[in-house]
């Protein structure tokens, strides 16, 4: 594969029409051409949680799916362990039998399918149902590759060194916490810890005072690597299953006491969002762009390098990020949006990540999380943390109610938003990574 052509097939036609009607809506996320899988059941119908396919504004049962529609002679083994409820197998079986499947799907989905008269009992609206994390989550790991973000943050906490010079070289990241991941719509308490006040003489254990998000994308990994065994990166785009929203929520005051000399722990472990419809691979053949590093940077190392990674490695997504106050939802107000930014600036390419963290020998799982790091923008205005867009909490955020923000505060909700479009294309989304800030516990 060396040029984003061969990733497309007639699954990306950007023509193709469902007979789902809410489908074929120009600004829905979730078009033929998408089809994300999610983990789900009818609201506190405390039925097996089951995978599904969000299509328009319904999700695909695939449980009912499998049982009352016939499919292809070879697509039933495929869709066996998605029906009972298990998104981890399918990610092990390589990027052939994912693209069958699609296939499959998006035959199945669309207009003038003769299995549309079964799959029609198969649909659920996506207003009556739950969802939970799509997969199990191996382990969770947290990359910086947002050079705008790292410059920004780096100017703040070391004004005179703000990007290290391993910046450039090594994909940097941290061993996160799995048992804290949560799926969008769970709220998050604001946590205590250790903070150094200013002109303090000693720490007090307080409730941190400078709640922030942080604007990522998780990477889920596909089939991973034997222990000892790296990925080249000849491999690596094929070892991914695809991406979600993921908002780091970060204790800034609580990290800058804490981070050095190993780096966060306590400031990022008490919570991470995600999305729950994972955007696949495949879906996103088409906004696939040259990786390209600005004049004059170094090049990456051989081993992070290759042909096919400099045709098309980087992503177009563009990210948002949207504040709804306790206070706006009290006066009916909706969500503002803060920021916009787009994954096509981040310093690293999503293979770059898999094939630096098993470099070592390292042993990825399937449904192992990597974050990307905070994306923020070139420009003033882009951060993707409000450390960024506060000046450290210097500049207030004006609020269009009248409000002001520097940090998060009780019963605010932060909603991340992502989509994907260009001419030629169908416009994909990501759906919501929502959370709201409760007091502390
Ligand atoms: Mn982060």
């Amino acid at each position: 594969m060396s040029t984003t052509t061969t990733l497309l097939d007639e699954t990306h036609d950007p023509a193709l029409k469902s007979w789902v009607a809410s489908a074929n809506a120009p600004d829905t996320d979730f078009p033929l051409q998408n089809l994300p899988f999610g983990r789900f059941r009818r609201r506190g119908s405390g039925e097996p949680w089951r995978i599904g396919v969000a299509i328009g504004e319904q999700v695909l049962d695939l449980k009912l799916a499998l049982q009352q529609c016939p499919w292809p002679r070879d697509t039933e083994p495929l869709l066996q362990p998605l029906a009972a409820g298990d998104l981890l197998e399918p990610m092990q079986r390589g990027a052939a039998a994912r693209r069958q499947l699609r296939l499959a799907l998006s035959q199945a989905l669309r207009e003038g399918s003769e299995q549309s008269p079964f799959l029609e009992l198969c649909l659920a609206p996506q207003a009556d149902i739950e969802l939970a994390l799509p997969c199990r989550i191996g382990e969770y790991t947290d990359f910086y590759t947002g050079i705008h973000h790292a410059t920004a943050v780096g100017k703040l906490f070391r004004p005179d060194n703000p990007l290290l010079p391993n910046y450039k070289w090594v994909p940097i990241g941290y061993h996160g916490r799995v048992s804290s991941i949560v799926v969008s719509g769970q709220a998050v308490h604001r946590p205590r810890g250790q903070l150094m006040l200013p002109d303090a003489p000693a720490p007090v254990f307080e409730p941190a005072r400078r709640l922030d998000y942080e604007l990522e994308l998780g990477v889920l990994v596909a089939a991973g690597n034997a222990d000892g065994t790296p990925i080249p990166m000849a491999q690596a785009d094929d070892d991914w299953f695809g991406l979600v929203l993921l908002n780091d929520w970060s204790a800034r005051d609580i990290q800058a006491w804490e981070y050095q000399p190993l780096g966060p722990f306590l400031s990022k472990n008490f919570g991470t969002t995600i999305s729950p419809w994972v955007v696949t691979a495949e879906a996103l053949a088409p906004f696939r762009r040259p990786f390209v590093r600005p004049d004059g940077d170094p090049q990456p190392l051989p081993h992070l390098d290759s042909e096919a990674n400099r045709a098309h490695g980087a992503i177009d997504i563009e990210l948002e990020v949207w504040l709804q106050t306790q206070s706006m939802r009290e006066q009916g107000l909706p969500p503002q949006r803060l920021s916009q930014s787009n994954f096509r600036d981040a310093y690293w390419s999503v293979a770059q990540l898999i094939t630096h963290h098993s470099s070592n020998g390292c042993n990825l799982w399937p449904g192992d999380l990597l974050g990307t790091g905070t994306q923020s923008g070139p420009q003033p205005g882009q951060g993707g943390s409000m450390l960024e867009l506060s000046a450290g909490g210097k500049q207030p955020i004006a609020l269009a109610n009248g409000e002001t923000r520097t940090f998060l505060a009780d019963g605010d909700t932060v909603i991340l938003r992502a989509h994907c479009a260009k001419p030629g294309a169908r416009r994909i989304g990501f759906g919501e990574c929502a959370g709201t800030v409760l007091p502390p516990r």
